[in-house]
């Protein structure tokens, strides 16, 4: 708390009473995460949906949504199964093939927001100062983290 006071002595008043007003116990960190894009499996009648596929960054507030989506549209692969329209396992890949393109073009786009966010600007500049002042490797700070989902590179793996 004091590192950011000091790094903002030269902000606008109204924005530093909001760090001023900032109870330290309330203050919290968390890593950051992403998914690495992995090629299609072999479709099964298991499947993948949500952050348990394609996790990723905060920075475009795009993940509930594009859980919600691949449960909208595996909803109705299936409801075509039911009505006979489709068989299980094409309805299930035509499925997979649409919600792995879009998540992980929403995975890109929500590190691409991330990045620029702490690579640019007096923000970016002063965050970099605060990781420095706090001896943590400025590498250390906000980049991507690889992560390919347990299950989903297990899926990869098949
Ligand atoms: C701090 C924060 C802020 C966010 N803000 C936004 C935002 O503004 N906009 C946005 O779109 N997204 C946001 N997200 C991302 C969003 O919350 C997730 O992308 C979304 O919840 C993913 O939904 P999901 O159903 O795939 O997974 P989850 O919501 O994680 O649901 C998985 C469920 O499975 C349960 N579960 C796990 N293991 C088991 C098991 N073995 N047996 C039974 N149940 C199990 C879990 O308890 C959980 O209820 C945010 C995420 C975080 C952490």
């Amino acid at each position: 708390m004091k590192a950011s006071l000091d790094l903002t002595n030269d902000w606008h008043a109204a924005l530093r009473s909001l760090l001023e007003a900032t109870a330290p116990e309330t203050i919290t960190s968390f890593h950051v995460r992403t998914a690495r894009r992995i090629a299609p499996w072999h479709t099964t009648t298991v499947t993948l949906l949500g952050d348990a596929i394609h996790n990723l960054t905060p920075y475009r507030g795009m993940g509930a949504n594009t859980a919600l989506l691949d449960a909208d549209d595996l909803f109705m692969a299936l409801l075509k199964v039911h009505r006979g329209d489709n068989e299980l396992i094409p309805a299930l890949h035509a499925y997979e093939t649409e919600m792995i393109d879009r998540g992980f073009r929403a995975v890109e786009a929500s590190l691409q927001q991330m990045q620029q966010v702490h690579r640019e600007g007096k923000v970016a500049n002063a965050l970099r100062e605060l990781v420095s002042a706090s001896n943590r490797s400025t590498s250390d700070f906000p980049e991507e983290s690889d992560h390919a989902t347990p299950i989903g590179a297990a899926l990869s793996a098949r």
